[in-house]
């Protein structure tokens, strides 16, 4: 029997997925499963740890199911996941002592503003060391703070944590650990590089700021190459013994599984939000409002880092549109009625709904329409919702113009990039050619094309050559658009601020 399959398990914020891919990288089979998301009060979200396990091996045996092959034609697995989502647990049970804290909780805010302004043992202040040592700008979005929170409100969890008896893993970690046959304690550093608590120049735990956020480093995985034996999967768990090669965060594993492997490529994911990221070698750059992350670090090679920018609200902007305001009936119609106008007649809209992410960081902004007039419909509404999608890019890659770093080409995936006129306009306002990745499912085959490599059944030339897709090259010059769309912005802001 060929045993040439790879899995790839994909665990997302709303969904956990699987997907069996072919060794030329043909989706063959594919397992999805909703789970609950916990929402206890006001800004705060939970997940499950046993419950997106649970969920997880079923995709597994789905997607296997649906792909009709056998268990056992499975040759490796690469998993991917969403990142900083933090889960804590014992280490003599295996069982988490609380729910998941999950990356869009809000509820360590507070913890951030203290933190920041404390000083560390290097006598800098901590708001800065995070900045320099892990890249990220210190905000609540990130691990850290969750960890501790974890400990300081859970019913003896701190003298647990003392007594070398709780472990802290992102979702990689979590499952690798029950996963695995060997239940290892690792992560890797895409993963780790979340989290507020890791060096990314010297990839390792740093201990300055595990002191300061208060959490023992015995409660921290092993970091392991991304490209490691993170173990085998359990048989009598998922029905199949095979090794988990291949472990990326899922921003990272988009990045890889559109190919950019040389600095200076760059990848955005459209889906809920959208995440911008580049490939920027094994040297790092510090940008003004946008996050140093690494990208992978593989065996025998130095650790590859990526500048990633985020906004909040990408695809959810056209999901409110629907839902909230209830003047389309599908995503798919945004389309239609933003092609329908001429131009957008100087109406706005910014979607600060949740404050606004690279490169502003504004929590406290929300959002708002501009440039209304009597002759305004559902169009105007459509057409700014999709400009914003695409602006936000703008202001994200304007930042990192002014620090050097300079897109040629953008490489585009997600839900929303289905969407032709967006694709088009976002290839006007950033002036550069934005190629959609058409054929395949960027983050699940990002490490499902990582394990293949890794094992030998995917051959990188193939990989690169997979890249089939459709160019939206720009056509025109929205140059005076983007200064409105910057001035609407400033506004906004202002108006927060008030
Ligand atoms: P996620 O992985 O974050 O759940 P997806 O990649 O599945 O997201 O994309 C879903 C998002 O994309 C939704 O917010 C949806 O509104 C948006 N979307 C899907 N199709 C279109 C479309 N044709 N035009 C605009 N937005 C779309």
């Amino acid at each position: 029997m060929p045993v040439s399959y790879v899995l790839s398990i994909d665990q997302g914020t709303t969904s956990c997925r699987a997907i069996v891919f072919s060794a030329s990288g043909e989706v063959v089979g594919i397992g999805q499963k909703e789970f609950t998301q916990h929402f206890p009060h006001s800004g705060w979200v939970e997940h499950d740890a046993n419950e997106i396990l649970h969920k997880q091996i079923d995709c597994i045996k789905e997607a296997i199911k649906n792909a009709g092959i056998e268990a056992k034609e499975i040759a490796c697995v690469g998993l991917t996941n969403q990142r900083e989502t933090t889960v804590v647990w014992d280490k003599s049970t295996g069982e988490p002592i609380s729910r998941a804290i999950v990356w869009q909780c809000r509820r360590t805010a507070e913890i951030v503003e203290e933190l920041v302004a404390i000083t560390g043992k290097s006598g800098k202040n901590i708001g800065e060391s995070i900045r320099e040592k892990t890249g990220l700008i210190p905000d609540a979005y990130f691990s850290g703070t969750k960890i501790r929170w974890i400990l300081d409100n859970i019913s003896g969890a701190r003298k647990l944590a003392q007594q070398n008896k709780l472990a802290f893993g992102t979702i990689d970690s979590w499952l690798i650990y029950k996963f695995t046959e060997e239940a290892r304690h690792v992560s890797e550093a895409s993963n780790a590089s979340r989290t507020m608590l890791f060096d990314i120049n010297k990839l390792h735990w740093d201990d300055e700021l595990l002191v300061a956020m208060n959490v023992p480093k015995s409660m921290m995985p092993e970091i392991v190459d991304s490209d490691s034996c993170f173990g085998h999967t359990r048989e009598d768990l998922v029905g199949f013994r095979a090794p988990l090669i291949a472990v990326l965060g899922d921003q990272q594993a988009a990045l890889f599984g559109q190919a950019c492997f040389e600095p200076g490529m760059f990848k955005c994911t459209y889906g809920t939000g959208s995440f911008l990221l580049g490939n920027i070698g094994s040297k790092k750059t510090i940008v003004n409002g946008i996050l140093t992350t690494v990208a992978w670090k593989l065996k025998n090679l130095p650790a590859v880092y990526a500048l990633e920018g985020a906004s909040f609200m990408g695809g959810a902007t056209i999901q409110w549109l629907r839902d909230e305001l209830g003047i389309i009936k599908t995503s798919e119609e945004s389309e239609q009625l933003a092609q329908s106008l001429e131009d957008n007649d100087g109406v706005y809209l910014i979607p600060a709904h949740v404050g606004l992410g690279s490169p502003w960081w504004n929590p406290h902004v929300r959002g708002a329409i501009l440039g209304l007039s009597r002759e305004c419909d559902k169009r105007h509404l459509a057409r700014s919702g999709l400009e914003a999608i695409a602006y936000q890019i703008k202001d994200i890659a304007y930042e990192m113009e002014l620090a050097g770093v300079k897109m040629s080409e953008l490489r585009a995936d997600g839900g929303a990039a289905r969407n032709n006129w967006l694709m088009q306009f976002q290839a006007d306002v950033l002036d550069i050619p934005v190629r959609r990745n058409d054929q395949i499912e960027a983050t699940a085959w990002g490490v499902a094309a990582l394990a293949g490599l890794t094992s030998g059944i995917i051959k990188k030339d193939e990989l690169i050559k997979k890249q089939l897709d459709k160019t939206f090259l720009p056509e025109k010059d929205r140059k005076a658009e983007y200064k409105n769309w910057s001035r609407a912005v400033r506004s906004t802001i202002t108006f927060a601020n008030h």
